[in-house]
């Protein structure tokens, strides 16, 4: 194992995978780049300003994009959370695996197998000290000895390989409403355990079902079981009352705990993994924001948003860091226009379709399912105000942090995983960096498969059906980015050619050649 100070000596040495093209940097810093990569959730194609939005103001992501560069065809590699998170740190297709191919609970077990690689395992063995400050949503404990928040939190983030973890277990519509920091619950009483289900009431605390006058807003009725703070959620608590989070306060929690991480780590690199709650319903953005948008809480939580990686980039100019770091800033799935919460944006997508211009959104196959804002800043290494068509995945972090830390990528790690860190320095190359991608939503089935141009969805794959012309979809992305002309009776070989590439991949368990 190479430990940081091996590392270190090699980079002094020269040895390093850092002599990559581009120019020297004005403010050349030393040593391997930190690398902050920010995974926001449920933000779509077209949230964004530098991503053709007017009704949302972002200047701190608009900056990220100019001062660096912008991709148009970087996809999240599924339509819903945990699979996208699962596959951005194993570098696995999440649907080789049962246990992350969908959106868990809050109580279900770890999904990243013990001793499987993952980015931060592999930074840490590069030398970097590794955190993650946000969302999880990749469980916690194991099937033989589930989680118990009262408890060691384990196995969880830190046994993935950060050697740092500030987070709340699931999703903010999900119990349990608090957040851990390595393996405890914050400002836990012992005397007031916290207990969880899914499956039945515990406790006696009201739910939004019963008690529907002491909702902050209204829900559907999978939203409408335990009331933390004025929002019910989906799932049962009791307990734990002191250290219940607040939503308001959220993302200042998240980004604060995210900038001391930088702070604390300044002095030799460091991998952060942010990923803010922010725009995942409930969207409840703190009262310095509200009515800061022209597109209700929805637009106000994009500013809270924006105000996160504006703290963060602030942090790094503070500390003089800006010149050597790798900053990312993604999102792990398309808008969602559902509003499972009564907040009135439903009723102001209109004014600015998160998605646009594609179609779909959260949860779809079609690719404002999946297809997001990807901005990659690094001074002196990435171009300024460029953008990218290259077709890349979340998943393709663990091959690119790997070679940009200088580490070895084993033969067995991040199976699918390209290193696309060419597409962000700009080099031309002949061919493109990864042939296909395979795309799905919550579960092992039904997948879509992508290639040049070309995507192919089977919504009735699962269902053990052949992708012929009857039931598969084909769209031209270059003459048609919109997916309005189905042409798979136009083409039905290329239908034939791509339902076989999926195959393929599908019976092999790996995808990197
Ligand atoms: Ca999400």
């Amino acid at each position: 194992m190479i430990t940081r100070r091996h590392f270190l000596k090699g980079m002094a040495a020269g040895t390093a995978a850092m002599a990559v093209s581009g120019p020297i940097p004005a403010q050349a810093a030393p040593g391997p780049p930190n690398i902050i990569f920010i995974l926001a959730d449920d933000i779509g194609y077209g949230d964004l300003g530098c991503c053709g939005a007017t009704k949302v103001k972002t200047p701190n992501l608009d900056r990220i994009a100019r001062e660096g560069v912008r991709f148009t065809d970087a996809h999240s590699t599924a339509a819903v959370c945990t699979p996208t998170r699962y596959s951005f740190l194993t570098g696995q297709y999440a649907w080789r695996n049962p246990d992350g191919d969908h959106i868990l609970s809050g109580v279900a077990p770890l999904a990243i197998p013990k001793g499987m690689a993952t980015v931060p395992s592999l930074l840490k063995e590069a030398g970097y000290a590794t955190g993650v400050v946000g969302k999880w949503h990749l469980g916690l404990g194991t099937k033989e000895k589930p989680v118990d928040y009262n408890q060691d939190v384990q196995p969880g983030p830190l046994e993935a390989g950060f050697d740092y973890a500030f987070f709340f277990p699931a999703t903010g519509d999900r119990v349990p409403c608090v957040f851990v920091e390595n393996h405890r619950v914050m400002g836990l009483d012992p005397s007031d355990p916290i207990q969880v289900s899914y499956e039945q009431k515990v406790g006696n605390d009201p739910t939004g079902e019963e008690h529907p006058e002491l909702l902050k807003i209204k829900a559907d009725k999978s939203h409408s079981k335990t009331i933390v703070n004025g929002v019910s959620r989906i799932g049962y608590m009791s307990g734990g009352n002191s250290a219940r989070w607040v939503d308001e306060d959220i993302a200042d929690t998240f980004t604060r705990k995210a900038v001391s991480f930088i702070e604390q780590n300044k002095d030799h690199p460091f991998f952060l993994y942010f990923a803010p709650h922010d725009i995942h319903e409930p969207m409840v953005p703190h009262p310095r924001f509200r009515g800061t948008s022209e597109c209700g809480w929805r637009g106000d939580v994009i500013h809270q948003l924006d105000w996160s990686v504006g703290e963060v980039l602030a942090a790094l100019d503070r500390l003089n860091l800006a010149g050597n770091t790798l900053i990312i800033f993604t999102s792990d799935n398309g808008g969602a226009i559902k509003d499972t919460y009564d907040d009135g944006t439903n009723a102001l997508h209109a004014l600015q379709p998160p998605n646009a211009p594609l179609r779909g959104e959260k949860g779809t196959l079609y690719e404002g399912g999946h297809r997001e804002p990807f901005l990659a800043r690094w001074p002196g290494k990435i171009s300024a105000g460029t953008t990218s068509d290259e077709l890349i995945g979340l998943i393709d972090m663990l091959a690119m942090f790997t070679a940009v830390a200088g580490g070895a990528l084993p033969s067995d790690a991040g199976p699918d995983s390209y290193n696309v860190l060419p597409a962000l320095l700009g080099e031309k190359r002949a061919a493109p960096l990864r042939d296909h991608l395979v795309l799905q939503i919550n579960g092992r089935e039904p997948l879509a498969i992508r290639q040049g141009p070309w995507v192919l969805i089977n919504k009735r794959r699962g269902k053990k059906q052949p992708a012929d012309v009857k039931n598969a979809e084909l769209y031209n992305l270059a003459e048609d980015l919109a997916e309005k002309d189905n042409v798979a009776k136009k083409y039905p070989e290329k239908v034939k050619e791509l339902t076989a590439l999926l195959d393929r991949v599908c019976s092999t368990p790996r995808s990197r050649t």
